[in-house]
């Protein structure tokens, strides 16, 4: 996005001046303990954007009597110099900055409106201390019940986004004993500081504890009041930790996964309910150890992951087509190890220059020809087609090269 500019020296004083007002706020916003959420600079800014004439009666941003204003203010000179001219695409950064957070702005950019509003970074954090800071400021109190820091103020970290139904943020709170958790925001109270929304992350010493509880037989009920969560979450995770095993879910690891603790009588209700959850979390495990099989399977000629080939290796191919939805940990995991066509012919060229390594140079018609590639593939692979041949003096003899290929993508 930006392009690199050596120093000018002759530039005129007015635009060195602003230029170093600029290196002024970046110095302020790199100091700050406590960055400020500027992700969503909308909110902040609204008041005085209204305070400048810059909001119409419908709560409409003037957007192009700001772009003139602001243009104005720095010159295009100096806009152009660090390539932030709001003038030179339709939807620019100007008018970004100014709805709702849609995307991330560079915070250079973001600096250089705070200054045409505020006059400098400076005024705009006293103007707006509370608005920018949905959360208050760190420290903020760990909530993990399990850890001996419980409710103290030890989180120095806190994400903000928005919540994608209501638009309010949500703080993460993350730990260093591993816990974290969100809530939405913003904050009405200190006490809210100890309210918490969803744990995204238990962490060792929670799992340790709840280890530990299950083992001296405590009933699912105690450990979960003591853990600072539900009874079903401690069924859900004493049971996730499933055996070392290689093969496809056996019914036997199901149904003693859902059999009932020792204390509450959750066999009471006769009717058979699929446990999605859990179903979820066991299948998402054997999900991860067969893609990573497919894909070190280095001595086979190498097949395309997909979400067919995968659901047929562990025989669950109609619950990955139909069953999606219930399945959110599964997909997760599927979708990041399923092969694009380049990716997959970017791991045939590999395998293919692993096979010829032991020619050197390594010629690029026998390394498609092996790797069963079209002339039409994309930058990527040829990419990686000159790193292999780039690379062919460095690799060890590997196999025979006699081995033709049968894929056309
Ligand atoms: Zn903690």
């Amino acid at each position: 996005m930006f392009r690199s500019i050596a120093v000018i020296e002759d530039l005129p004083d007015k635009l060195i001046d602003r230029l170093s007002d600029i290196a002024e706020d970046i110095h302020l916003l790199v100091q700050l303990d406590n960055l400020p959420a500027l992700y969503d600079l909308r909110q902040a800014i609204l008041p005085r954007l209204a305070e400048k004439g810059y909001v119409t009666v419908s709560s409409r941003i003037r957007q192009q009597k700001l772009c003139e204003q602001l243009v104005l203010f720095y010159g295009r000179e100096l806009l152009d110099l660090i390539d932030s001219d709001p003038t030179e695409s339709r939807y620019s950064w100007l008018e970004q900055s100014t709805r709702t957070a849609r995307r991330a702005i560079h915070p250079l950019r973001q600096l250089l409106l705070i200054r045409f509003l505020y006059g400098s970074f400076r005024e705009f954090l006293d103007r707006t201390d509370g608005t920018i800071a949905p959360f208050g400021n760190a420290p903020w109190p760990c909530l993990n019940k399990a850890a001996e820091h419980y409710k103290e103020l030890v989180i120095t970290q806190c994400d903000i986004t928005r919540c994608s139904d209501t638009g309010r943020p949500v703080g993460t709170f993350v730990c260093s004993c591993g816990f974290s958790y969100s809530r939405r925001g913003p904050d009405k109270s200190e006490a809210d500081k100890y309210y918490r929304g969803r744990i995204k992350t238990f962490g060792p010493i929670w799992s340790d504890k709840l280890k530990q509880y299950m083992q001296d037989g405590m009933s699912y009920r105690s450990a979960a009041e003591r853990l600072g969560v539900d009874t079903n979450t401690v069924i859900k995770y004493a049971n996730g930790k499933l055996p070392e095993r290689s093969g496809p879910l056996k019914q036997k690891h199901v149904k003693k996964a859902t059999a009932a603790p020792s204390s509450i009588n959750i066999r009471k209700s006769p009717r058979i309910r699929v446990d999605w959850e859990k179903r979820d979390l066991e299948l998402s495990w054997l999900v991860e150890q067969v893609c990573k099989a497919i894909l070190a399977e280095s001595d086979a000629k190498p097949v395309r992951n997909t979400i067919t080939l995968l659901g047929k290796r562990i025989g669950k191919l109609s619950w990955l087509e139909k069953y999606q939805h219930k399945l959110p940990v599964t997909m997760s995991i599927l979708t990041s190890y399923v092969e694009s066509v380049s990716q997959f012919q970017i791991r045939r060229v590999r395998w293919a220059a692993e096979r010829l390594s032991g020619e050197w140079p390594i010629k690029r018609w026998k390394l498609e020809k092996l790797a069963g590639l079209r002339p039409d593939y994309s930058q990527e692979v040829l990419d990686e087609i000159n790193r292999c041949i780039g690379q062919s003096r460095l690799l060890q003899p590997f196999t025979s090269p006699e081995e033709t290929s049968s894929w056309q993508h």
